[in-house]
């Protein structure tokens, strides 16, 4: 978060005041780093130099298409996971080249856009989806380029509901299952398997689980003798939410992957989501109200789980800080809760915490992945606005949604 800082009392980002910022845009509202957007592109970068790899960022991380503009200019691809995300990659300048398109249920109609549009890759996660294409190729009588996304059986040792590469989860196709498959590769003559890949989880501390995942795969590729033209490693790199969160050693991760792509002559593909945009953002709210339980504080923002629903939907905990920190306290249980009619729309509690008062602003930190791009109308609310900083100039790159727009229907 090292463009969100205090200055003195006063929080800001880059050379703005935050507080100054609210009272110009209405509350609750996503805000942005320039600066560190580019800073996490080019760190992820640097640290993986000597792969030369693709950097495809996972759009659903955060899809506005202003942040995909900026990502693509600095030289990222896409990772899609719908139409609608391809689209909008195109839209953004991001070349259809350096786009490849992951999901377990892609459509038919998703799957022909994506060959209309010439894409990199299309990471295939079942048999009856490798037949679906093919059909398609032998339609349009061209072969196809597809990935095949291995589900490798690998603990990420993250949160559950994130956790993506175990055999319990849907994505991928087992190894027992891609060896039968490849056995009966010659039918499907308007395929090409140019590449695999995986993606184990997202939020991930440790190399160990990488490291597990490109033994695997080494191991699946000497078997078949495959020759890959690109091996697609995923994403999954986490950020540090709270300060015992130690981040994960890119740089003995990159020395693995360097190995290994030696071992194999093939391209490396990344599809980073969290790790570029999650500490780039947060979501300013203003206090509504304070309300005094039998056992602890309520302290009621205008910002819900409609919103921001990395808490209610994983459990997330993301600090809270204040906009204008006092020195006084406020001792005592307190709780962030949101307005939505639902108990899970709480954020953080704490325990002591310096003093605020209601109509003061707060900021939900590390928001810019998963927030807005996980955020609905439910209750009938407006999508809200985000903005991006750069230096000392802001600009509204999603206005506030248009609350007559959603009554029609
Ligand atoms: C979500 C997703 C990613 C990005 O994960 P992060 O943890 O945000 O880096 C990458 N690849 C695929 C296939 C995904 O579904």
């Amino acid at each position: 978060m090292s463009h969100f800082k205090y200055s003195g009392p006063k929080l800001f980002v880059e050379d703005l005041s935050i507080a100054n910022l609210a009272k110009k845009n209405k509350t609750p509202f996503y805000l942005y780093s320039e600066k560190q957007i580019k800073e996490n592109y080019s760190n992820l970068a640097q640290n993986f130099k000597s792969i030369n790899p693709l950097i495809c960022f996972a759009a659903k991380a955060n899809t506005n298409l202003s942040i995909l503009k900026m990502l693509g200019k600095l030289g990222a691809g896409a990772d899609v996971v719908s139409g609608g995300e391809l689209l909008k990659a195109i839209k953004a300048g991001i070349n259809p080249n350096k786009i490849v398109f992951s999901g377990v249920g892609k459509t038919e109609d998703e799957l022909k856009l994506a060959v209309k549009k010439k894409i990199l890759l299309i990471n295939i996660e079942s048999e009856s989806e490798a037949k679906l294409i093919n059909n398609i190729g032998k339609k349009f009588n061209i072969k196809i380029s597809v990935g095949f996304r291995l589900n490798p059986d690998v603990d990420a040792k993250t949160h559950k509901k994130i956790s993506t590469g175990k055999s319990d989860n849907k994505f991928g196709v087992s190894i027992k299952n891609f060896y039968s498959f490849y056995k009966n590769i010659k039918q499907f003559k308007n395929l090409k398997i140019d590449a695999l890949s995986v993606h184990i989880g997202s939020q991930i501390l440790s190399d160990t689980p990488y490291k597990k995942t490109l033994n695997i795969l080494l191991r699946v590729i000497n078997n078949l003798k495959i020759k890959l033209k690109y091996i697609d490693l995923g994403g999954g790199f986490g950020i540090s939410y709270e300060k015992k969160d130690k981040k994960i050693n890119l740089k003995n991760y990159a020395k693995l992957v360097y190995n290994f792509k030696k071992k194999l002559n093939c391209n490396i593909i990344f599809e980073p989501g969290r790790s570029l945009v999650g500490n780039a953002g947060i979501l300013v709210s203003k206090i509504q109200y304070i309300k005094k339980g039998e056992n602890k504080y309520f302290i009621i923002l205008d910002a819900g789980m409609n919103d921001f629903m990395r808490p209610a939907l994983y459990d997330a905990r993301h600090e809270i800080i204040p906009v204008n920190k006092l020195t006084k306290n406020l001792s005592g249980n307190i709780e962030f809760v949101g307005p939505i009619c639902e108990s899970t729309c709480k954020f953080t509690k704490y325990k002591n915490y310096p003093k605020i008062n209601e109509g003061d602003f707060i900021a939900i930190t590390n928001t810019g992945a998963y927030g807005s791009s996980l955020s609905s109308n439910y209750n009938t609310r407006p999508l809200i606005a985000e903005i991006l900083v750069s230096k000392n100039k802001f600009k509204v790159i999603r206005k506030k949604q248009d609350l007559l727009k959603l009554i029609n229907a």
